[in-house]
């Protein structure tokens, strides 16, 4: 079959890279919440690959086009200022190790002042990989990984189908530490219900606090039409949280969670209010903010649903 070139997903911080498809879909496409539940993956050829990053290198030394290339090359080339180059798609660190690491290879020498390149990653594609693999795709310049946690109990872990544990992912997290590679991580407010808020904040601060990510980020549950958790929520069987439910267990898991050095945030066009800070500096200057969040209930104070994104 053919490889399809998927939608372009990628992480906020990710919006000034040349985002160059090497897989499509997500090799873990059981998530109960997830769009990408609905994919196949697909792995890009080669030399398909290195073709692009040859109509890269020729647009940027001398504004030329190369015959073959779809027009979305030269959109995201058009703004692309040479620096960053995010791979596409769910989880491109699956693509098979050997020609990940030729496609990088490829990509450096033709752009030896690449500053960085990204990708997200499952828990899985990571514990595939050695330390040793991990920093030798460092040394090609992988700099970051994102990584969706959503939740640190196992209980929503499964439910959610997420095929891997509390305990597998904080291993994860730490073969990527242990790389150099920087890694940011996602965990999604709500996901527990009503039911299972509580332990769900408790149980995602801990996982925070084990993983000792760079970057932590909140995002709040929306739920997709057609996706596994959206038919429970239809038939009952799964209760969404309030808006300030959700803060109430954002504050949980800033209150519980311990990090080194970790820019956490809640600034997703999902959530009801955006945080940012250091951590563990700006702990307590965040806690208060949703403290005082909390006591007022104030309805104005949070992102209207209409404003709201995935
Ligand atoms: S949540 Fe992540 S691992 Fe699960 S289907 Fe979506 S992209 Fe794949």
């Amino acid at each position: 079959m053919s490889f399809v070139r998927p939608d372009i997903i990628r992480p906020p911080s990710e919006h000034a890279s040349y985002y160059l498809p090497l897989t499509s879909g997500c090799s873990n496409n059981s998530c109960a919440f997830c769009a990408f539940s609905f994919t196949t993956l697909g792995i890009r050829d080669l030399d398909d690959v290195k073709r692009e990053i040859d109509a890269m290198s020729l647009y940027a030394k001398s504004r030329m086009w190369m015959a073959g290339q779809p027009d979305i090359v030269y959109a995201i080339l058009r703004q692309w200022d040479g620096k960053r180059v995010f791979l596409q798609d769910g989880d491109a660190l699956v693509y098979p190790y050997p020609r990940l690491m030729e496609a990088l290879q490829y990509l450096n020498a033709k752009f030896p002042a690449l500053e960085r390149i990204a990708s997200y990653a499952t828990p899985q594609d990571i514990l595939r990989r050695s330390v040793q693999e991990l920093r030798d795709l460092k040394k090609q310049k992988l700099g970051i990984l994102y990584m969706g946690v959503e939740s640190g109990d196992d209980d929503v872990l499964k439910k959610i189908r997420k095929n891997v544990s509390h305990d597998q992912m904080v291993e994860a997290a730490k073969k990527v530490k242990a790389s150099g590679i920087l890694l940011s991580v996602t965990v999604i407010l709500g996901l527990g219900g009503v039911a299972g808020s509580e332990k769900h904040a408790l149980e995602t601060a801990r996982i925070l606090t084990e993983m000792d990510p760079d970057y932590a980020g909140a995002l709040t549950l929306t739920l997709i039409p057609e996706t596994e958790l959206y038919r429970e929520w239809e038939s009952g069987r799964f209760e969404m949280i309030t808006p300030f439910d959700s803060l109430r267990e954002l504050k949980t898991m800033v209150e519980h969670s311990t990090f080194s050095n970790c820019f956490f945030s809640s600034m997703h066009a999902s959530n009801y209010f955006s945080i940012r800070g250091s951590m563990p500096k700006d702990k307590g200057k965040i806690l208060r903010q949703l403290q005082a969040l909390l006591s007022r209930r104030d309805p104005n104070m949070l992102r209207p649903e209409f404003m709201r994104g995935l």
